[in-house]
């Protein structure tokens, strides 16, 4: 029988590194809120049952009535208020995932060029391995720079790859990983690496140079450059 999968959706930054008051993951690309990009591709993957949203407190009634009524999205179950961080809106998020759910897939509002491919895949990879990123691996050339703002070496970009999201884990498994780190106050930039450091080996599948995250302004420009690449297909 098919994994229950439920998909939680952090979309409760504030988005100051924009420059605009209205929190990024709701700024639009192609007349839509980024938020409603991410949550189509999810909505319309098989493999996810239900999905959860962590929205700012200031937020809740416009993303269930301007976002979830409006455009339709019949699989998101709740939405939850988020947390001062990424990490705490993600806790938080957690905490309303029903024990039922094996498996727990993570994506951020603001990469709204996920695709229904990555989604399968990721989640086939987490059933198998427990925890699976979606990743691209690095192509440029890496340096690390001394204080000093000199390069001390260039470093070996073969084994480096650059995280993105959707990450999926088992659910007890990410519950874990979000517990002792509350509890030793570690704080991590994904979710992924709260699960390494419980020792669990977190499995790789290959994203696209496409599934940006929004967080400047100028990315706004390069994806609906994006869009309409895609519309030309
Ligand atoms: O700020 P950052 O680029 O890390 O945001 C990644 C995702 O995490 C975004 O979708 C953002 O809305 C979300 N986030 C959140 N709660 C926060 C900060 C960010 O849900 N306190």
């Amino acid at each position: 029988m098919a994994k229950r999968v439920v998909a939680l959706v952090p979309a409760a930054g504030r988005g100051h590194r924009m420059g605009s008051n209205t929190p990024k993951q709701f700024l639009t690309l192609g007349g839509l809120p980024l938020l409603v990009h991410s949550l189509r591709i999810l909505e319309a993957s098989p493999a996810i049952s239900s999905i959860v949203l962590a929205a700012p407190q200031a937020d809740l009634d416009y993303c269930k009535r301007d976002i979830v009524e409006k455009y339709g999205f019949k699989k998101v179950r709740q939405i939850v208020t988020g947390g001062a961080e990424r990490q705490d809106s993600v806790r938080f998020g957690l905490a309303a995932v029903g024990a039922e759910a094996e498996i727990v897939l993570v994506h951020d509002a603001v990469r709204p060029f996920l695709t229904a491919g990555m989604v399968a895949q990721v989640v086939e990879a987490a059933a198998k391995h427990g925890a699976a990123i979606v990743a691209i691996p690095m192509r440029d050339t890496v340096k690390r720079v001394g204080s000093d703002g000199l390069i001390d070496e260039t470093v070996d970009r073969k084994p480096l790859w650059l995280a993105q999201t959707p990450q999926a884990f088992k659910r007890a498994l990410l519950e874990d990983a979000h517990a002792r780190a509350l509890q030793s106050g570690f704080r991590a930039t994904d979710d992924a690496q709260l699960v390494e450091q419980l020792g669990h080996r977190v499995a790789i599948v290959e994203g696209s140079t496409d599934n940006i995250k929004v967080t400047r302004p100028e990315d706004l420009a390069v994806g609906e450059s994006i869009l309409s690449s895609r519309k030309g297909m």
